[in-house]
């Protein structure tokens, strides 16, 4: 028998023994919240996959969906929804019935971290599943939110973090296939103080959109 590919997502996942720590006094507060892995969301067969930092703790966290709940996705729905790849320009919660098109959203780490900051023990830790996710869909994009994100890429790449320099807008062939975007992080600090604008966001996307022809 062949051995089984390597897994990109387990939902009980407990490597990061500081991060399984803190989710379960998350759970303890808020009963109701999802405070687990977040999957990712989108098909697998989607040419574009977008990769985020973390779930949040009232947004991704709570609902088991990323970027959905908090300000952080209010910018990247409308921006994908104008550009054809969501059915919705808001994702309220995981059962809102909205589905991404030819695009998936994962991050790069799949535990919420306390202050959003996870450690780079814990993103290496969880680059294996953003890789086996990379080689599972070979997409044709990758947009990645933030530098944390750009980093993990290339560590999932097996690339040296040096290789490929992050700049918003900025983009590198990461293969002969594969083509990655920089943006800085649609985050409520960024989107407030403007370093990061509607219109900025939205002419990352019209041109994956012609990317992706
Ligand atoms: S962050 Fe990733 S590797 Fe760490 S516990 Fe969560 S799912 Fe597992």
């Amino acid at each position: 028998m062949p051995p089984e590919p390597p897994a990109i997502f387990a939902a009980d996942c407990r490597a990061c023994s500081r991060l399984a720590t803190f989710l379960a006094d998350v759970r303890a507060q808020h009963p109701d919240y999802h405070a687990a892995p977040v999957p990712s969301f989108g098909p697998l067969t989607a040419r574009l996959l977008i990769v985020g930092l973390a779930p949040g703790m009232h947004g991704a966290n709570a609902t088991g969906r990323p970027f959905t709940g908090d300000y952080a996705g209010v910018l990247l729905y409308e921006t994908l929804h104008a550009h054809g790849f969501a059915s919705a320009p808001e994702s309220t919660r995981a059962d809102d019935g909205l589905e991404l098109i030819d695009c998936r959203i994962t991050n790069a780490v799949k535990c919420l971290p306390p202050q959003n900051k996870p450690t780079t023990a814990e993103i290496r830790t969880c680059n294996g599943f953003l890789a086996a996710e990379m080689a599972a869909m070979q997409p044709q994009v990758i947009l990645a939110l933030g530098k944390i994100a750009h980093d993990a890429i290339l560590r999932a790449k097996g690339l040296p973090l040096s290789s490929l320099r992050f700049a918003h807008g900025a983009e590198h062939e990461l293969d002969a296939n594969t083509l990655l975007v920089d943006s800085y992080h649609c985050s409520r600090y960024n989107t407030q103080t403007r370093r990061l604008t509607p219109a900025m966001f939205r002419d990352l996307f019209a041109r994956i959109r012609r990317d992706l022809g």
